[in-house]
């Protein structure tokens, strides 16, 4: 039987990863696969202490490797849109199927891949590419394939939940924890991709295509990052027995598609709202199974390794059959994938938790409720602080009424965004509101 050939381009973090737990398991994965495997061809531009490339050929130029005749199977581990769109492009002309890890490029460039690979009957695998070590797209393709999903929502950055554990654990502050994440190399120099949620957006559309069987629409996602969450919410929350975690939320309606990520207020007895640090889960609502979580390492050398090398297994099962014989590239034939209407966030339906600074003088609370009432907005729960409760909290002057402005902390019933924020207009209109209301969603993932 012919040795199928694994050319790496790539040796960084996941690289050597995928290097050295391939060396290590190689008798089991290649038992697995029924057939033998080898890396043949690496594409580094330089060397990577953390692994022993063996026998394989190392070529300082990656595209090397897409350009090998002896290379089946291309590994793209370098990240980022160009060139690895270019790369991964030239690898399925040149008729090769492809693993990648790289979530950036398959959210926004999946469905021209996905196309190309099919017009070449090859196959781009992505596991690694969402939740890190968690196998949570073949469960999706594959596991829960009988399912109508009605909603998912993920704990998909390591990054921001790990910043969120520590604010909570230790009450500290976002950019005190950020620096610590960074010196732990948890978080990016440039942290933006991580804690404005555009990472986790990333992976949530693809969650979401493949849950509902629609094509990849990355503008469609609303994102919200974590840098305004202040310690006292965290308190609050927790004083009203909820978490505060960076959601990625995807939902199907009759309306279309809701795909968010934000933070996210969340019943600490939820199984998901006890995913601390840098773990990951995820939570799919499907129509005959109900909830299932998935819960894992989101990231790092071997648990990403561990998805890379899952997807090349599966890819030596099939390499002999006909295309048809393999899962699609979103679990859904491509001819019936279908876009559904992005549902802006103005007209999703959440509850809301509300952090108001007000002065501290009769009246005020029933101004704010009277505003919400005439909204049609209800209440859920209410904590009105003392002033002495929080004195970095209360400690500015109302400018108007030269009063102290202590912080009256509200969750809403579930009502239509659009309405919330008007309700929000009006209250920061308020003589008696010091700033803007902070407001975050609250859902139950009942
Ligand atoms: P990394 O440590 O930065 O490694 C990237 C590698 O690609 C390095 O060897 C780098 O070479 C090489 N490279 C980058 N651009 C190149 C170019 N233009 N030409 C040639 N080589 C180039 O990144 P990583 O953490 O391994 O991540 C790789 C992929 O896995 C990314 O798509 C990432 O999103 C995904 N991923 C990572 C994790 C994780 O835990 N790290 C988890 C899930 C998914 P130089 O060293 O010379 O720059």
């Amino acid at each position: 039987m012919k040795t199928i050939n694994i050319g790496i381009c790539g040796l960084g973090t996941v690289g050597a990863g995928v290097v050295n737990v391939m060396q290590r398991n190689a008798e089991a994965i290649a038992a697995r696969s029924g057939r033998p495997l080898a890396i043949t061809h690496i594409g580094a531009r330089r060397d990577n202490p953390d692994c022993d490339t063996g026998l394989a050929k190392v070529s300082r130029d990656i595209f090397a490797v897409v350009n090998d005749p002896e290379v089946d199977i291309v590994v793209e581990l370098i990240g980022g849109y160009e060139p690895a769109l270019e790369l991964v492009m030239q690898a399925i002309n040149n008729g090769k199927h492809v693993v990648t890890a790289n979530k950036a490029l398959i959210a926004v460039h999946g469905n021209e891949i996905f196309a190309a690979a099919e017009a070449k009957a090859v196959s781009v695998c992505f596991e690694a590419a969402v939740a890190g070590g968690i196998p949570i797209i073949k469960s999706l393709r594959e596991g829960l394939a009988a399912n109508s999903v009605e909603w998912l929502a993920g704990i998909i950055n390591g990054t921001g939940n790990y910043i969120l554990t520590e604010m909570r654990d230790k009450g500290r502050d976002f950019a005190d924890v950020l620096v610590d994440a960074q010196a732990l190399g948890y978080a990016e120099a440039d942290p933006t991709f991580d804690v404005e949620g555009i990472d986790a957006a990333h992976k949530l559309v693809i969650l979401a295509s493949l849950a509902f069987g629609m094509p990849l629409n990355f503008d469609a996602c609303f994102t919200e990052g974590i840098s305004a969450i202040a310690p006292q919410d965290v308190v609050f929350a927790g004083e009203l027995g909820y978490r505060i975690k960076h959601l990625g939320i995807a939902r199907k309606t009759e309306q279309g598609v809701e795909l968010r990520v934000h933070p996210t207020l969340i019943p600490q007895r939820r199984l998901i709202a006890n995913v601390d640090g840098v773990m990951n889960a995820v939570l799919v609502k499907g129509d005959a199974v109900g909830p299932t979580l998935y819960y894992g390492p989101g990231a790092g050398a071997e648990p990403t390794a561990s998805s890379v090398i899952a997807d090349i297994v599966d890819l030596l099962r099939t390499i002999d059959a006909s295309p048809a014989a393999r899962a699609p590239h979103l679990g859904f034939a491509s001819d019936f994938l279908k876009a559904l209407p992005a549902i802006p966030v103005s007209e999703i339906s959440a509850a809301y938790y509300l952090r108001i600074s007000a002065a501290d003088k009769p009246g005020v609370l029933s101004h704010i409720t009277q505003i919400l009432s005439d909204s049609g907005i209800s209440i859920e729960a209410l904590l009105q602080k003392e002033a002495s409760h929080d004195i970095d909290a209360v400690k500015s002057a109302n400018s108007h009424a030269n009063l102290l402005n202590v912080p009256i902390v509200l969750i809403t019933d579930i009502t239509l965004e659009s309405r919330l924020t008007a309700a929000v207009s009006g209250i920061e209109a308020l003589d008696t509101v010091e700033g803007k209301v902070t407001f975050i969603r609250v859902e139950s993932l009942g």
